[in-house]
């Protein structure tokens, strides 16, 4: 079997089939092999009729001695009432609202059924089971093999369905095609590691994923892809590792007396975690080969500052800096923030954004002028431009620095080695990077997907800064709430309201996403104007509006010509408005913790007591669990680990862009195991730097390397 068929060449798939199957990501018969079950179900428990007990799972087979379907009265539901025999005794079965059984199962037909015994008016019977028509002519339990049985009689896994998809006709298949006597996958881990790690072989592992003998080999099924997964993972960003200590950079000398000076001349004292993460950073700018250092800190932390004294010390060193940010606010921001922090050294600074007339140029002190992209670029070509701060626009193919050595980039983890080659187009010589983020990347992550950055840490925020007070509001405390936040607004402090999404879904979207009660934002921002808060200003900020507009509307916001803010995560990251107090959240379910603590680093900036306010609809056990770990937790990291337990790393940005499925997201967090396949993907790499014995993982790695660039 040829295993990238299309899934509409195997029978019983059909056009209908073909496109439910699409609706779950699957079009090849690989596809369907590598969509793994949810959860299983345990109906190995085979027993006599005789045997069953009430409350118990389990199995029995026998003859259906009559099978009828009826309508009840009052609720007009149809039931369909089966009584199975076998020498021992008798049972009935009873399936609600599905009068097409009775089609299926005919009377005197062989049956296994699956389920859990009740009992109800006064007899016991199985509730809504699975049933399985056989037609093997044993009568005797025990020589039956289970390994003929797809539904009943042994652990049987259930899927994420799709409409018209069930678990029942996907477990079919899947029996269909691992059964198939030619379908057998090539093998793709090495022979050698299979053999020294213990692990199932992949026919086996998929076997065992689907139809597992017990759950101890679900469990070494589940081992067996993980470590795959982790180990391509490891296999290339090990490899892009090496390639990069090939490289060559300009070495950076570490001038102390200029950083000496730049810290006298601050508003502020550095706290440690700024200290020395601006020595690793300085420190490893002096190599000739290129730094690739990932710069965590909390929101708040003081990261720009960190990268300032990176930039001051490459531009005095006769470089240039690009700093990229990720939106045209952001980058405004920190042309100013820079600006501010190195007004005293006599530096061009550029601002390149998106459109035409935002080009400016920053010259000695507070001289800001605007001058032409033409001429912005040439003088960037020319290193006349110390510093130029922007956003995606840095890296278009007009951008050309004259003598780029030092890269940093604000919140944008999706780039990295591949957009520096970008940046230094032509030249042999490597600029250093710095990438910074305030979403806190947990030590597995770390090790694997960001493995290929060093790291350095700002572990704590400046000092004398008030504690945030975050809170989960009840429904019913909303007016309260509303007449807090009008209290807040009359002493002059300002008020961030973030709505999930933009506009209101077409209600077959809403149905299916569940998000029914999703806060639009421009329905909320209508709703606060013009009802709850007529007489106090309110703005709107979300991702449809030009950036002119946006732009205009975080001006206003910090010249507090308005005053209550309702925005979409636009706002996320880096605003610094120090007068916002509160940060209220509507829908907060929706957001991954980390980005909560993004959005409550937006208060709490300045002198005044500072308030997040969590709003849900949701009373889910998983949400309260996840709000109230916001509530106790103030450090984003802790909070990350958190929602790694709590949700699996799909929410952190950067992991969806690896493809690696659901099932073994929980092997993220098993760091022996991260550890262990990266032992071994370094020992491979030692003794095959370019895998040249190793084809298909080669072959393997190169499908991230897709991956990263379709992002
Ligand atoms: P982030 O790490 O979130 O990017 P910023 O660099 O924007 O944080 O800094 C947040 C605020 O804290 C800025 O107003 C900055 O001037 C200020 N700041 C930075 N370092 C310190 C410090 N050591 N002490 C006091 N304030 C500081
Ligand atoms: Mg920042």
């Amino acid at each position: 079997m040829d295993f990238s068929t299309p899934i509409e060449n195997i029978p019983r798939v059909g056009p209908v089939m073909r496109k439910r199957l699409r609706t779950l990501g699957i079009k090849t018969v690989l596809d369907l092999l590598f969509y793994f079950p949810s959860r299983y179900e345990d109906f190995s428990n085979l027993i006599p009729i005789s045997d069953v007990k009430i409350n118990e799972v389990c199995t029995v087979q026998g003859r259906i001695l009559e099978i009828k379907t009826t309508r009840t009265w009052k609720r007009k539901m149809f039931i369909t009432e089966a009584i199975i025999e076998d020498k021992t005794g008798a049972i009935k079965s009873t399936w609600f609202g599905q009068p097409y059984l009775s089609k299926i199962l005919k009377k005197d037909d062989p049956v296994f059924i699956s389920g859990k015994v009740v009992v109800g008016n006064n007899e016991a019977y199985l509730s809504n089971p699975i049933y399985e028509k056989t037609y093997s002519q044993a009568d005797d339990i025990e020589t039956i093999n289970s390994n003929k049985l797809t539904h009943t009689g042994r652990i049987i896994p259930i899927y994420s369905e799709a409409k018209g998809l069930s678990s029942r006709w996907l477990r079919s298949n899947l029996k269909f095609i691992l059964a198939s006597s030619n379908g057998k996958l090539p093998e793709t881990l090495p022979e050698k590691i299979i053999a020294e790690q213990k692990l199932l072989d992949i026919n086996r592992a998929l076997w065992e994923i689907h139809f597992p003998s017990s759950f101890e080999k679900v469990g070494k099924a589940k081992e067996r892809f993980s470590f795959e997964e982790l180990f391509y993972i490891e296999l290339f960003v090990l490899r892009e590792r090496a390639k990069l200590n090939k490289e060559k950079a300009h070495s950076i000398p570490f001038n102390l007396d200029l950083i000496k000076e730049l810290v006298s001349l601050l508003p502020f004292r550095l706290t440690d975690g700024q200290r020395k993460s601006a020595y690793q950073i300085l420190k490893d700018i002096e190599k000739s080969r290129p730094m690739n250092r990932l710069l965590q800190g909390d929101v708040g932390s003081g990261k720009t500052v960190v990268a300032a004294i990176a930039a001051l010390n490459a531009i005095k060193a006769g470089r240039q800096a690009a700093f990229m940010a990720p939106t045209e606010i952001l980058a405004k921001q920190h042309f100013q923030e820079i600006a501010k922090l190195l007004g005293n050294f006599n530096l061009n600074i550029g601002l390149l954004t998106g459109k035409q007339d935002q080009f400016r140029s920053k010259k000695l002190k507070n001289d800001i002028v605007e001058i032409s992209r033409k001429k912005l670029l040439e003088k960037t070509l020319k290193a006349e431009i110390d510093i130029l701060i922007g956003t995606h626009a840095l890296i278009q193919d007009k951008v050309k620095f004259g003598k780029l050595g030092l890269v940093i980039l604000d919140e944008q983890h999706r780039f990295g080695v591949e957009q520096r080659a970008k940046l230094v187009r032509g030249s042999k010589l490597i600029p250093h990077l710095l990438s910074m983020t305030a979403t806190p990347i947990p030590r597995t992550l770390a090790l694997t997907i960001y493995g290929d950055l060093d790291l350095s840490l700002i572990d704590e925020l400046p000092k004398g800064r008030k504690k945030i007070i975050t809170e989960v509001v009840e429904p019913e405390d909303r007016t309260k709430t509303y007449g807090f936040i009008k209290r807040e607004v009359e002493n002059g402090r300002q008020i961030f309201v973030i709505c999930p999404r933009i506009e209101k879904p077409d209600a077959e979207k809403e149905y299916l996403s569940g998000w029914s009660e999703a806060k639009a934002v421009k329905e909320e921002y209508e709703k606060l104007s013009k009802t709850i808060f007529p007489a106090l200003k309110v703005g709107i900020l979300h991702g449809k509006m030009t950036s002119k507009e946006k732009e205009k509307t975080m001006l206003d916001f910090k010249n507090k010509k308005i005053q209550i803010l309702v925005s979409t995560s636009v706002v996320e990251v880096g605003i610094d408005v120090p007068n916002a107090t509160v940060m209220m959240i509507e829908g907060a379910e929706r957001f991954g913790l980390a980005q909560l603590h993004q959005f409550r680093g937006r208060v709490g900036r300045g002198e005044y007591q500072s308030y997040c306010l969590l709003f849900t609809d949701s009373s889910s056990q998983k949400t309260k669990q996840r709000l109230k770990a916001l509530i106790t937790c103030e450090n984003g990291f802790q909070l990350a680990e958190k929602d790694l337990e709590i949700r699996g790393p799909g929410d952190f940005s950067g992991t969806r862009q690896w493809g690696i499925p659901d099932l073994m997201m929980d092997s993220l967090k098993d760091i022996r195991l991260v550890e262990k396949t990266r032992e071994i993907a370094k020992e491979i790499l030692i003794e095959d730097p370019y895998l040249k014995k190793y084809p298909i993982l080669q072959a393997k790695i190169s499908r991230f390397r897709e991956s990263i660039h379709m992002e």
